[in-house]
């Protein structure tokens, strides 16, 4: 007889297995089936955290080069054992992986490994190469996540071609990498490799980098980046990748191909719907593969939720962690709420972008009146000390009601920053409240004080 759960997550990256503990908290018997050995999805495996690390470890290394002895470090000749720096990334990758099997011990939450396909509305089928299993559930979690798009007239070869997951495990810096698409991942592992000594030629179909982003702080990223020596070709549709023996040639409408001995395609991810057996149950997905869900995370399937990557929204971890905990506690009580306007997001460049709420154009695209607020690091005495004053702090805040209704950084550990912004908003302050907060002094938030100050023209450092 198949085992029974209250509860059976599909998928254990950072929405599934928040799930699995947020309802093991609420008493429900949990299992969470992973198909990959390491728990923590594509996350901790191939995403946030072993980007992360290898950003980390190029900008010391760049630091060191470039920053040191103005500051009157004097090292020896600086070099990169990128073998080292790649081990010991797979060593953090794998020792978080650990963490979350404790987890799972300590919440009694059964793991299963294989690979989940729902076989009725109660019911999942667990294939692993020893064989099959079924279990059965009263509500079934889908948190499968998602992977990397492809475009039209661009084969990913396993060597030359590749996603993010090539690029963050290239055993030397190409000479020569071309990137398709300036959002998150095309400027990260753009800087990691850049900083380790490839030339970076970014290629974006749209006249800015990140989207996303509020125009103001993109475009002054954008200089920063180009005074890094990042090449950018804006407005560039890539229409193709051709190998020509070790080399790849990128083909652009209306430009010059761009040569390369490696191309990272980062141009978005689709979310991971196939062979979940979705069909079988009769849950729907979307114009763009994603599972619709309801305010409580419910498919068009009773008894069956999605969250994370897999549903619509900003493909970010921690907001896949919010749904996580969110679709456990609506199990638990009937209620549960995500503020997706309280979400933020880092772009974890140097300098970092980070952003919460909303951006400028739109807040002019609903028709808000806003005052806005702006700050420049040039005039915080901690980001001189930092040798890193070229960013700025900006806050847009309701005209009537002064309310916070968005915040935008770029600055050295901006991402870091932007939690103080992120419970403004979550708390409904105004930019009164968060002028009138204190702030440490000599800290980097100190900008954001100023920039709230400056939203009635009463910033004192500038
Ligand atoms: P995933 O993390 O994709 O996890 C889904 C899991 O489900 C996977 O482990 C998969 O193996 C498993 N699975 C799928 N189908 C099945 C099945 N049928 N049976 C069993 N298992 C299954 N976000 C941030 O917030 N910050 C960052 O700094 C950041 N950096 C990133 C860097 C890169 C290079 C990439 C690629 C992404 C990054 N992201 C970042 C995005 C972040 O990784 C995702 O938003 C997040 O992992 C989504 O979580 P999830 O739980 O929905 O899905
Ligand atoms: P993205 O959607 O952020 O950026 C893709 C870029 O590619 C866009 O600017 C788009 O205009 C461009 N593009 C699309 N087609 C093109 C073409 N034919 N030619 C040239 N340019 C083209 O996607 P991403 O950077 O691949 O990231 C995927 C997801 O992972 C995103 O949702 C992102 O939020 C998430 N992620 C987050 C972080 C972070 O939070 N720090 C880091 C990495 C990834």
């Amino acid at each position: 007889m198949a085992t029974t759960y209250d509860v059976v997550v599909i998928g254990g990256g950072p929405g599934g297995y928040v799930a699995a503990i947020r309802a093991a908290q609420y008493g429900f018997h949990t299992a969470c089936i992973e198909r990959e050995k390491i728990l923590g999805g594509t996350c901790l495996r191939v995403g946030c955290i072993p980007s992360k690390a290898l950003l980390e470890a190029t900008e010391r290394l760049h630091q060191a080069r470039t920053q040191f002895s103005e500051q009157g470090v004097l090292v020896g000749p600086v070099r990169a054992d990128v073998a080292k720096m790649q081990a010991w990334k797979e060593a953090t990758v794998a020792e978080l992986g650990r963490g979350i099997d404790e987890l799972f011990r300590r919440s009694k939450i059964s793991r299963y490994f294989g690979h989940g396909r729902l076989v009725s509305p109660d019911r999942v089928l667990v294939e692993t190469p020893e064989g099959t299993q079924e279990i059965a559930a009263k509500y079934i979690v889908l948190a499968s996540g998602s992977k990397p798009a492809s475009l039209p007239g661009v084969e990913f070869d396993g060597d030359r071609v590749g996603t993010s997951t090539e690029a963050l495990a290239y055993a030397a810096p190409p000479k020569d990498l071309v990137v398709i698409g300036a959002g998150a991942i095309g400027l990260e592992l753009g800087s990691v490799w850049h900083r380790l000594g490839s030339k970076v030629t970014v290629l974006e179909y749209l006249d800015r980098i990140l989207p996303e982003m509020d125009e103001e702080i993109a475009s002054h990223a954008l200089r920063v980046f180009e005074r890094q020596g990042i090449a950018f070709r804006l407005g560039c549709r890539v229409t193709g990748v051709r190998r020509e023996g070790k080399r790849c040639v990128v083909t652009c409408e209306g430009a010059d191909p761009a040569p390369a001995d490696r191309v990272l395609v980062a141009v978005g991810r689709i979310p991971n719907t196939e062979n979940l057996g979705l069909e079988a149950v009769g849950v729907s997905v979307d114009s763009r593969g994603r599972i619709p869900v309801d305010e409580h995370f419910e498919t068009s399937t009773k008894g069956i939720f999605a969250i994370g990557d897999v549903i619509a929204g900003p493909m970010l971890a921690h907001k896949a962690e919010e749904e996580g905990a969110a679709v456990a506690e609506y199990l638990a009580s009937g209620y549960c709420h995500v503020n997706y306007d309280a979400i933020p997001s880092v772009v974890y460049t140097a300098p970092e972008a980070a952003a919460v709420g909303k951006t400028e154009q739109e807040l002019k695209r609903s028709g808000v009146a806003y005052k806005k607020g702006k700050f420049p690091f040039v005039a915080n005495g901690r980001a001189k000390v930092l040798n890193d004053a070229g960013g700025l702090t900006k806050i847009l805040a309701d005209a009537e009601t002064d309310r916070v209704l968005g915040i935008h950084i770029l600055s050295q550990r901006a991402g870091d920053l932007i939690a103080e912004a992120a419970a403004a908003i979550e708390f409904g302050a105004s930019s009164e409240d968060l002028a009138r907060t204190s702030h440490a002094h000599p800290t980097l938030a100190e900008t954001i004080k100023e920039a709230a100050m400056a939203v009635r023209g009463r910033a004192i450092h500038i």
